[in-house]
C-alpha cells in the first residue's frame, strides 16, 4: 500500500492511516496482538518499544494513529472508555486550578468533573457560554475550558473560533468533546483546540458493541503527558476493542454521510408534524444555532431531538412503541435509537435545573441510525398514533 498522500481524503484516512499490511505476513488488516508481553532480544532492548502491553500494543497504535489522522491531529492517546479519556485530561490539573466548562455537557462529565476532581481541589464551573461575556466567565488564569459541541440532549453548538481564542488569551488549555460531530463534520484542531476527545463508543466505533475513548493532540508535550498518565493509570483498551473500533472506523465517512441524510429528512418531517411542539436540529434555518453550525460544521449527523405535544404520559408511550427505534441510551451506532432524557439520560440533573436547561419532560432524543428512511418514518409515524391514547 502507498503512503497516505498529504491531501488524502477523510474517507482514505479511515481506512488506511496508521494501518499498513502488516510486515511479517502481509496481512491487510491489523492483526489482534493479543499479548501481554514481547520477547527481548537482550536485557532492556524492545523490538519496536515493545515491552509491556500497558504501555504498546500494535493494535491500539494502529487505532490511535487512524484517529489522529482523521482529526487532523499529529497524536491520538486512547484508553478505555470515553470518561477513562476525560480523566486523563483531568489528571492534569492540580489543587487551586480553576476549569471552566459549558453547562450542558454530557452527564458522566460533569459527575467526573464534580464529584471526583472538584474535592481534590479544583474549582469546576460550567456556564452557558454563548450568553455571557467570556471575559467574566473565563478569567485569566484559567487552566482548562472544556467544551462540547453539539451538546446532548438539545444540540446546543458553541462558537468554537471565538471560545478557543479567548481561553487562549486568558492562558487555558482547550478541550473539545468531538464525540457528537465526528472529524467527518467538524475538527476543533483547525481552529486551535489543545485536546479534542471522543467517546470511540459512540459514531467512530458506530455499531454499539465496544466502549471506549480517545484524545487527539497537536502538541508533542501534552501528548507525552498523556503517555505517561495512560501508562501509569492504567485505564486502556483491550486489543480486541481497538480491533473492532478500527474495523468500524473503516466506514465511518460513508455511515455519517447516511445519518445526515436521514437525520436531516427526519428533522425536516418532524418541523411540519402537527403533534410536534419544537424540534432541535442545527442544520434546519429555524433552529437558533444554525449560525454557529454554519460556521464550523460542514453536516450534522443523525442526533435529532424534538418535544411531543402532550405530557410526560404520553411520551413514554410514544418512546415504548417503536419498532425499529430501540429504547435505549447510547447514540451513533448503525441502529436507530430512541430516549427520553428526563427519566432516563438526565434523570440526575434536578427537575429545576432540567427546566432551566430546557430538557421538557415530552423532549425525545432521537440516535437515527442507517436503516431506509422510509421504515424509520413509518415507524415514527405509528408511534404518533399509538402514544394518542
Ligand atoms: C458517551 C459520552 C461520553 C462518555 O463516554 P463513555 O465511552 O460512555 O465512557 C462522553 N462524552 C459524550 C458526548 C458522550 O456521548
Amino acid at each position: 500500500m502507498a503512503k497516505l498522500t498529504e491531501g488524502a481524503g477523510l474517507g482514505t484516512r479511515a481506512i488506511h492511516a496508521g494501518q499498513p499490511p502488516e510486515p511479517t505476513t502481509g496481512a491487510v488488516m491489523v492483526p489482534v496482538f493479543q499479548t501481554s508481553t514481547y520477547a527481548q532480544p537482550s536485557p532492556g532492548v524492545a523490538l519496536g518499544g515493545h515491552e509491556y502491553a500497558r504501555t504498546c500494543n500494535p493494535t491500539r497504535t494502529a487505532l490511535q494513529d487512524c484517529i489522529a489522522s482523521l482529526e487532523g491531529g499529529k497524536h491520538g492517546v486512547c484508553f478505555s472508555s470515553g470518561l477513562g479519556a476525560v480523566d486523563a485530561i483531568a489528571r492534569m490539573l492540580r489543587p487551586g486550578d480553576r476549569v471552566v466548562s459549558g453547562d450542558d455537557v454530557y452527564g458522566g462529565t460533569w459527575r467526573l468533573f464534580k464529584k471526583i476532581i472538584e474535592p481534590m481541589g479544583v474549582r469546576c464551573d460550567f456556564i452557558d457560554l454563548n450568553n455571557v461575556a467570556l471575559e467574566t466567565a473565563i478569567p485569566e488564569g484559567t487552566r482548562l475550558v472544556w467544551l462540547e459541541s453539539p451538546t446532548n440532549p438539545l444540540l446546543k453548538c458553541f462558537d468554537l473560533q471565538v471560545i478557543i481564542d479567548h481561553a487562549h488569551k486568558a492562558g487555558a488549555l482547550v478541550a473539545v468533546d468531538n464525540t457528537f460531530a465526528t472529524p467527518i463534520f467538524q475538527r476543533p484542531l483547525e481552529f486551535g483546540a489543545d485536546f479534542v476527545l471522543h467517546s470511540t463508543t459512540k459514531y467512530l466505533n458506530g455499531h454499539s458493541d465496544v466502549v471506549g475513548g480517545v484524545v487527539i493532540t497537536n502538541s508533542d508535550a501534552l501528548h507525552e503527558q498523556l503517555c505517561f498518565i495512560q501508562n501509569s493509570v492504567g485505564a486502556v483498551p483491550g486489543p480486541w476493542d481497538c480491533f473492532l473500533t478500527l474495523r468500524g472506523l473503516k466506514t465511518l465517512h460513508v455511515r455519517m454521510a447516511q445519518h445526515q441524510r436521514s437525520g436531516m429528512a427526519i428533522a425536516e418531517w418532524l418541523v411540519d408534524h402537527p403533534e410536534v411542539e419544537r424540534v432541535h436540529y442545527p442544520l434546519l434555518p429555524s433552529d437558533p444555532n444554525y449560525e454557529i453550525a454554519q460556521k464550523q460544521m460542514s453536516g450534522f449527523g443523525g442526533m435529532v431531538s424534538f418535544v411531543l405535544k402532550g405530557d410526560l404520559a404520553r411520551a413514554e408511550k410514544f418512546v415504548s412503541s417503536t419498532r425499529y427505534f430501540t429504547l435505549a441510551e447510547s447514540l451513533g451506532g448503525v441502529e436507530s435509537l430512541i430516549e427520553l432524557p428526563a427519566i432516563m439520560t438526565h434523570a440526575s440533573v434536578p427537575p429545576e435545573n432540567r427546566a432551566e436547561l430546557g430538557i421538557d419532560d415530552g423532549l425525545i432524543r432521537l440516535s437515527v441510525g442507517i436503516e431506509d428512511l422510509s421504515d424509520l418514518k413509518a415507524d415514527l409515524e405509528q408511534a404518533f398514533v399509538a402514544s394518542r391514547s
